[in-house]
């Protein structure tokens, strides 16, 4: 028998990992199962990074915690071409996934964590496993759920944060789980919040590059340089997920980078020789690459599109996406009809979904909502990424002229998920 320590009794496994594990269970047995659960980008591996992986394989030694200095240097370079961010290779840290860069800076900062409500499930743990106060930051369906200077200053009030210490502000933008993202103005307005409450911005920016309508991502470090941290890496814009390639951007602050590099040290040591290597092919900013990454992001933006369109025909509210592959719709209106079926939380209806419909998806109280708000996060990736990208690169202007016949073509699983969610919300009328 073994007991478990009290700091992780409380944990289970990540909403996100568990679902994926389980409808790959589901459909092991012969279950069909519409994946909305997962948001993993599903373009294949380029080969370029596979050659480069291959070229590395030899690649053995433990390497410097803080990631190769030619990996650090080409990322510096990708950042000012890609975002006009200039940075130096030392204020960059390379991890195994943004995911330790973004847990190991949480342990690294001082000051309670003001949270958005909704966000991407592993913040309030990680938050909770390094002992951290967590203040939300309630958002709105009217606000398109972006945090607001209002917002941050009622909060602030709300828990008479004071002024003087440091609080630590989690932006993510694009959005997992809305797909909602900021402007420039809306960043300058927070930007000026940053300064007047003395609050650090955990910047995380992972879908910065999965922009829709060609618009191009701005950060909040434009505005508030010296209290910005970025987190970026791999595992979207890239499809590399499982690679686990990570990274924070610092401001110039060698206290705080060498408190994530002293915890880095003596947890993961360094990030996997033979990735950070092909990393440093994978942050070329070529035109091939930029053209592999701005297909696959217009291929996320017509699907994501088609889905809140089907939603929106179906009568369930939903915003329109302008990043990321996720979408927040909202049964609210259904609460008396839904309640007729025993559905009363969130929980109940993805439970629901998954049960009678065969539609897999997490419900918003994962992402920090109250179990009583309807919401559901849907992630519009179920297909076959390889051959999606073959189709469109074939065809491109397709997707401009009948989209919807190109998502019939490459995502007929979303579509029959579409139908699904379709049919059973018209059935509660
Ligand atoms: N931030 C957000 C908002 C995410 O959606 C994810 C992936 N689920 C991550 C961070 C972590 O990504 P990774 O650890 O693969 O870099
Ligand atoms: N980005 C993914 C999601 O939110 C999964 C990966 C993860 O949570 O680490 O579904």
């Amino acid at each position: 028998m073994f007991d478990v320590s009290i700091n992780v009794a409380w944990m289970k496994r990540s909403a996100t990992l568990a679902i994926n594990e389980k409808v790959n269970a589901l459909k092991e047995k012969g279950e069909t199962v519409y994946h909305l659960g997962f948001g993993e980008s599903p373009f294949p591996v380029h080969p370029r990074f596979q050659k480069a992986l291959c070229e590395n394989a030899d690649k053995k030694s433990y390497l410097p915690t803080q990631g190769i200095l030619s990996l650090r240097k080409q990322i510096a370079s990708f950042f000012e071409i890609m975002f006009h961010l200039s940075c130096t290779p030392e204020q960059i840290i390379v991890t195994p996934g943004s995911k330790m860069a973004l847990f190991d800076t949480l342990m690294a900062l001082d000051g309670s964590l003001m949270l958005p409500s909704p966000a991407w499930v592993s913040y309030q743990h990680q938050a909770r496993l390094v002992q951290k106060e967590t203040h939300y930051l309630y958002t709105s369906f009217e606000d398109r759920y972006l945090v607001t200077p209002t917002l941050i200053e009622e909060t602030v009030e709300k828990y008479i944060l004071r002024k003087k210490e440091q609080k630590i502000l989690l932006l993510n933008y694009p959005s997992n789980p809305t797909g909602q993202t900021y402007s420039k103005s809306q960043l300058q307005a927070l930007a000026d919040a940053v300064y007047e409450h003395n609050l650090v911005v955990l910047s995380d920016e992972i879908y910065a590059l999965i922009t829709y309508n060609g618009n191009t991502h701005h950060s909040i470090a434009e505005f508030c340089p010296d209290r910005t941290i970025i987190f970026s890496g791999l595992s979207k814009d890239r499809s590399l997920g499982g690679f686990r390639l990570g990274l924070a951007i610092l401001p110039k602050n060698e206290t705080i980078i060498n408190s994530i590099l002293a915890f880095g040290s003596e947890t993961w040591s360094c990030t996997a020789a033979p990735i950070q290597y092909m990393a440093i092919e994978a942050y070329k900013t070529d035109d091939e690459l930029l053209q592999f990454i701005r297909d696959c992001t217009k291929i996320h933006e017509t699907v994501t599109n088609y889905v809140a369109h089907r939603l929106l025909k179906a009568g369930i509210r939903c915003h329109e996406p302008q990043g990321a592959f996720y979408l927040f719709p909202d049964w609210n209106s259904y609460r008396e009809e839904l309640a007729k079926k025993g559905v009363k939380t969130s929980e109940d209806l993805a439970f629901h979904l998954l049960n009678n419909w065969n539609v897999a998806t997490l419900p918003g109280s994962e992402f920090g909502r109250s179990t009583k708000d309807l919401t559901l996060r849907i992630a519009t990736v179920d297909y076959d990424g390889s051959f999606a990208l073959k189709k469109y690169q074939e065809n491109k202007d397709l997707v401009e002229k009948d989209p919807e016949q190109f998502v019939n073509g490459i995502a007929p699983k979303v579509v029959n998920a579409c139908n699904q969610l379709e049919e059973f919300t018209s059935g509660l009328l």
